[in-house]
């Protein structure tokens, strides 16, 4: 039996009515880009490079960026890696960049902001990425996009630099964590080849509470209607433009957010290691218009407590 699970790990996701959602890996590490794959993960839908540049004294060099990437894109055999670039600021705070203190890190010089900022890093960053992207499927996503403006300006760099190395295009996809991001959806749309929703910060903004406070943990539900329906709003702008979206988030690999997220038409879902298995066998018990339904329910709840009653 433990052999039979084991191979049904490797298979896809497919449900009921033969719709298949990809099940992939957040990954910090080569280690994890390894387990992933082991683990039945049909790809990396989130590496959160900003492990890289934490725990050193200095940012890891072009180089040495390129060796990490590369090593991954190797163990991860063919199968695409989305590479975000560094989402520094908020909670994670790098002593040697000397950034200056803020009142509020989550509404500071956070992830693409901090890149602009800082562009020395940032170019640093997607040379390394260009150049493993030579070794295989690699797509670029950039996290904590707020405006149109950030959008087009952290495409500008990213052009320039591909240019100046002569390398070939990748896929760019941007995260949907920002509400403004998920309102103005069916505005970033045409210009991405896909979305990610980062339900952790997404919920964090919507419902203005710190997704870290240890008060408000409880209350700070990623399956809060006002999360879920901005969720929703993304999928539908992403359809009517013919890309595909992903969810990166905690609720990724939550049993009710499988199906809520199944039902409103996320193609992806991106887990930690341990959930894939459990998350892909889930996904074969349910069919796509019973989770549908259910995430119509969802979306007319009052409260995060009558979405989880659902379940
Ligand atoms: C998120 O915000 O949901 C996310 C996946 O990114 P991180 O947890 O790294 O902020
Ligand atoms: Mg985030």
């Amino acid at each position: 039996q433990r052999d039979a699970e084991r191979k049904a790990c490797y298979k896809p996701a497919i449900m009921t009515d033969g719709a298949r959602i990809e099940v992939v890996a957040n990954i910090s590490d080569v280690a994890e880009a390894a387990a992933a794959v082991e683990a039945g993960g049909e790809g990396v839908g989130l590496l959160r490079t900003e492990f890289l540049f934490l725990q050193r004294d200095s940012a890891p060099t072009e180089d040495e960026q390129f060796e990490t990437y590369a090593a991954m894109t190797k163990a991860l055999n063919g199968l695409p890696i989305i590479i975000r670039t560094l989402d520094i600021g908020g909670d994670k705070e790098v002593p040697y960049l000397q950034m200056p203190a803020e009142m509020n890190p989550f509404l500071g010089e956070r992830g693409i902001r901090l890149c602009f900022a800082r562009k020395d890093l940032f170019r640093t960053q997607l040379r390394a990425i260009f150049r493993a992207a030579a070794t295989g499927p690699v797509r670029i996503m950039y996290p904590m996009i707020a405006t149109f403006e950030e959008l087009q300006k952290a495409k500008e760099i990213t052009e320039e630099v591909r240019n100046s190395l002569g390398a070939d295009p990748v896929e760019i996809g941007m995260m949907i964590e920002v509400p403004s991001s998920a309102v103005m959806a069916d505005v970033f749309a045409p210009e991405v080849d896909f979305f990610s929703i980062g339900t952790n910060d997404l919920t964090q903004y919507v419902l203005a509470m710190d997704r870290l406070h240890p008060q408000l943990a409880k209350q700070a539900d990623g399956l809060h209607p006002a999360v879920l329906r901005m969720i929703d709003q993304t999928v539908r702008a992403a359809d009517a433009a013919g890309k595909w979206v992903g969810a990166c988030g905690g609720i990724a690999g939550d049993p009710l957010g499988v199906v809520l997220l199944s039902g409103l038409g996320v193609h992806e879902l991106s887990v930690s290691i341990p959930s894939i298995a459990a998350v892909k066998a889930q996904i074969r018990g349910l069919s796509r218009e019973k989770t549908r339904a259910l995430a119509q329910r969802a979306l007319a709840c009052r409260t995060a407590a009558e979405v989880r009653a659902l379940a």
